[in-house]
């Protein structure tokens, strides 16, 4: 008797048990439902305002020389500069938050890096040569074919080159492909590099540990400091991991930086 009484008591403690359990998997469905709905919102909400703000001063800016005197316009240039540091702000945010929450959506498939490298030039080398920098590309005799996510690769490598862009005045900017690096024993199989070399104003031995942390702005004290949000690398470092890579840096202060990613060849 005792037995089965006791064998009735567990299996309805199990019922309740299943039960509870299901209830909290439909809350945090629920609340994972919430979540997503506030960040899409968020995003047009806030995205909508700012691109009427940098769109409206473009257009008061192109009518010029109208009624406004040069301090109006610097106040509109203010204002402009203002919308647009809001703006990467919020789209970096809502990216980090996006990792964060697990809703990256990545789609693998076979990249040709040396193809993605040379879209990358592209974009980037006018705006190098334009600053007097020597921009180079260099690129392995063989394709590199990687199984990868072809726009979080472009993301995390635009990311890299525009930092080595932004942060050297003299010098050269170079993007190199290395295929099939082995890194130290023990460090799994084969790596291919992508690297972005600059002659820059390089990062102190003491910032580099922190310049993958959310919001990390170093050389702040320099003037002439660039523009930035401070979340170009904790995104490009997470996306990395999310490719199942990871970036590393080397660099001496006012000599110049090395961000190299690797990731798995296979
Ligand atoms: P942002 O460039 O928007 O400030 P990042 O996360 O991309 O943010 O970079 C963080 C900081 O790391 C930068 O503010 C800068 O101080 C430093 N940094 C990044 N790349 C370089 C580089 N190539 N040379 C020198 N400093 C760099």
């Amino acid at each position: 008797h005792t037995y089965v009484m006791s064998a009735i008591r567990n299996i309805s403690e199990r019922k309740r048990f299943e039960q509870a359990l299901q209830e909290k998997n439909q809350e945090l469905a629920l609340a994972n439902q919430a979540k997503d709905r506030f960040l899409a919102g968020m995003s047009h909400e806030l995205r909508t305002p700012l691109n009427a703000i940098i769109g409206f001063t473009g257009t008061l800016l192109m009518k010029l020389p109208g009624p406004l005197n040069e301090e109006q316009e610097q106040q509109l240039r203010t204002v402009q500069a203002g919308g647009r540091h809001l703006l990467a702000l919020i789209n970096d945010l809502l990216d980090v938050a996006k990792i964060e929450a697990g809703k990256v959506q990545l789609h693998f498939e076979p990249v040709d890096c040396g193809a993605l490298l040379r879209e990358i030039d592209a974009t980037l080398a006018p705006q190098a040569r334009a600053k007097g920098l020597d921009f180079s590309l260099h690129l392995p005799g063989k394709a590199v074919v990687l199984e990868s996510d072809s726009r979080a690769l472009k993301q995390i490598v635009l990311n890299l080159v525009g930092n080595a862009i932004k942060f050297t005045e003299h010098g050269s900017v170079q993007l190199t492909l290395a295929p099939g690096r082995n890194l130290s024993a023990g460090d799994g199989g084969a790596w291919v590099e992508i690297r972005v070399d600059d002659s820059g104003i390089g990062i102190a031995p003491a910032d580099q540990a922190k310049l993958f942390g959310a919001f990390a702005r170093v050389n702040q004290s320099r003037p002439g400091a660039p523009e930035g949000t401070g979340l170009g690398l904790h995104l490009s470092q997470r996306l990395a991991e999310v490719l199942g890579g990871r970036i590393v840096v080397q660099s001496e202060s006012d000599r110049g930086s090395s961000f190299s990613l690797l990731l798995p060849e296979a």
